[in-house]
């Protein structure tokens, strides 16, 4: 079976499994979801929707972001961990938005890594759930599970991206990778995947090399 064969074959699991995921962040448009992203580092998303509400009524604008206190923004983010990076590069980030793009988020992958603290994950989260574009968002859930099933043998995200984007139908990307997230949450866990649960089992390297 090739690897795109595979895929579709997973496809299929988790269109039935998860017909209804989306992207867990809350936001209400491009740079509500390019800050929340920024947030998600090493972060819960489930955290950042706490935190985000009372961030953006204290920061309603990008140019309440570009002028933002460097304190006060460490405050309002302060239990997402890495403030004081995520901090700086927020306020450089919404600085460099006014700057370069009239306060706009672009719609390029180079546009949007030219912005502090954005790299491929949350450029790709961008381009496919907010301007539609094929993407491919590797999270810690997609390299793990993408790794389990044998469609990777890399560790590097940007690798793994490059390596999905052979085979997962293009514009079904960025659905896939939410799926992955939720299959990752549901049973393909860190800690142990629940295989004897997985539709998958026929298609899975891992399984395959430890039932
Ligand atoms: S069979 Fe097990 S390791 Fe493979 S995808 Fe399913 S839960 Fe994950």
């Amino acid at each position: 079976m090739t690897k795109k064969e595979k895929v579709l074959i997973i496809k299929e699991y988790f269109d039935s499994e998860y017909a209804d995921a989306t992207c867990s962040l809350d936001y209400k448009d491009p740079f509500q979801l390019l800050v929340a992203t920024q947030l998600a580092a090493q972060c819960t998303d489930a955290r950042v929707n706490m935190v985000t509400p009372s961030l953006f009524a204290k920061f309603p604008t990008v140019k309440a972001f570009a002028e933002a206190d460097m304190t006060e923004m460490e405050m309002a983010i302060k239990s997402t961990g890495f403030y004081h990076n995520k901090a700086r590069n927020l306020i450089a980030c919404a600085q460099k938005l006014l700057s370069d793009f009239g306060g706009v988020v672009p719609q390029t992958m180079e546009e949007l890594l030219s912005l502090p603290g954005v790299g491929r994950k949350t450029a790709n989260l961008l381009l496919g759930d907010i301007f539609g574009q094929p993407a491919i968002v590797v999270d810690t859930h997609a390299k793990r599970i993408t790794n389990r099933l044998g469609l990777t043998k890399n560790e590097d995200p940007t690798k793994i991206e490059m390596d999905l984007r052979k085979i997962i139908p293009l514009e079904a990307g960025s659905d896939f990778c939410h799926k992955l997230v939720y299959h990752g949450r549901a049973l393909c866990t860190a800690r142990g995947p629940k295989c004897g649960l997985c539709g998958l089992q026929n298609v899975c390297d891992y399984y395959k090399k430890n039932k």
